[in-house]
């Protein structure tokens, strides 16, 4: 167990404050110690896979901050079904799938997160997500290990039922037969859509905001309130896809909040719709109501 462990480095934004505690796990008896640990300290337990759709508040976090390593990140191949440690990143699942000559997982190839994170928020893109693919996955908490079938987790968009302190340890993917070139050239076909449309060489944490509806994306309705490349102190609103913040040097999370706050703001004056965050906050990070604000008048 580590004490005081910076966080922003586990982030793809780059910003945020230590961790009181910190742990990498190998193995799930490791991880459960850790939990049980937590649990008799009296501590809160936040996983954290990537970082990659997290803010973290610049104050740090006040709980034990898991990080899944050793065969807790190791991925199997068992017949068509991808058996991955939880810290498993998806562009290693994706190789290994690829290299066996399994398809059906390249939808992920452009998110930059774990399978366990995956999970969490039923990732997904291109019209497929995690539910698709799947089987059941290995849940631990201080009182033990149990195993979700697909069902039970409640998968819907950017939602599933795990609860605080839930930790995917392992997941079972299954996947269908295809060959490495058909996978290679399904992948390079997105990633290059995925170039065309959003930032891809900067520090972000993905999607701010769920998207409000099928017809009004979180993107378009920050983009017509006028906010594209708008900055608060070193993080901006990406100037190629509003739904996007930036560390354009030296962020903090509080520049993002605020700008998160502003964009919240400005969509409800003008849609009158309220934006929910689909980042994960990991400490007290909190967006201001919009009670008091002024909705359009309907007509
Ligand atoms: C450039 C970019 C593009 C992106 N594109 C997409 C996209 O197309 N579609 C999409 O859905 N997302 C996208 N994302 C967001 C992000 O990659 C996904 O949400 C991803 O699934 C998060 O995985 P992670 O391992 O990084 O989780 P983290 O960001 O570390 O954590 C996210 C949440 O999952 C929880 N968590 C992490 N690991 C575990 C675990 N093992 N057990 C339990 N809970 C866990 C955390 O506590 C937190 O609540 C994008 C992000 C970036 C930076």
């Amino acid at each position: 167990m580590e004490e005081h462990v910076a966080l922003a480095r586990f982030t793809t934004i780059g910003t945020g404050g230590p961790a009181r505690f910190f742990s990498r796990p190998e193995t799930i008896d490791e991880l459960i110690e850790a939990l049980r640990w937590a649990r008799h300290a009296g501590v809160a337990v936040e996983a954290i896979g990537l970082g990659s759709n997290v803010l973290v508040h610049d104050a740090g976090v006040d709980a034990l901050v898991v990080k899944l390593a050793g065969e807790l990140a190791a991925v199997r191949i068992e017949g068509d079904v991808l058996v991955a440690g939880g810290g498993a990143p998806n562009a290693v699942c994706l190789h290994r799938a690829r290299a066996a000559g399994l398809g059906g997982f390249e939808f992920a190839s452009a998110i930059p997160g774990t399978v366990g994170g995956g999970v969490r928020m039923n990732a997904g893109a291109y019209g497929h997500e995690w539910r698709d693919v799947l089987v059941e996955a290995v849940v631990v908490d201080a009182n033990g290990v149990r195993t979700m079938a697909a069902a039970d987790l409640d998968l819907s968009y950017r939602h599933s039922r795990l609860q605080p302190g839930d930790v995917v340890a392992q997941v079972r993917l299954r996947l269908e037969p295809s060959t490495p070139a058909a996978v290679k050239a399904r992948v390079a076909e997105l990633l290059a859509q995925r170039k065309a449309t959003q930032p891809t060489n900067k520090r972000t944490f993905g999607s701010v905001f769920k998207n409000p509806s099928a017809e009004l994306g979180a993107g378009r309705a920050i983009e017509e309130c006028g906010l594209k490349g708008h900055r608060v102190g070193g993080a901006r609103v990406s100037p190629r896809h509003a739904n996007f913040i930036e560390n354009a040097g030296g962020a903090t999370s509080a520049d993002c909040l605020e700008l998160m706050a502003e964009a919240r703001r400005r969509v409800f004056a003008r849609f009158g719709v309220e934006l929910e965050h689909e980042v994960r906050f990991l400490g007290p990070l909190v967006l201001p109501p919009l009670q008091g604000e002024e909705a359009p008048a309907a007509n």
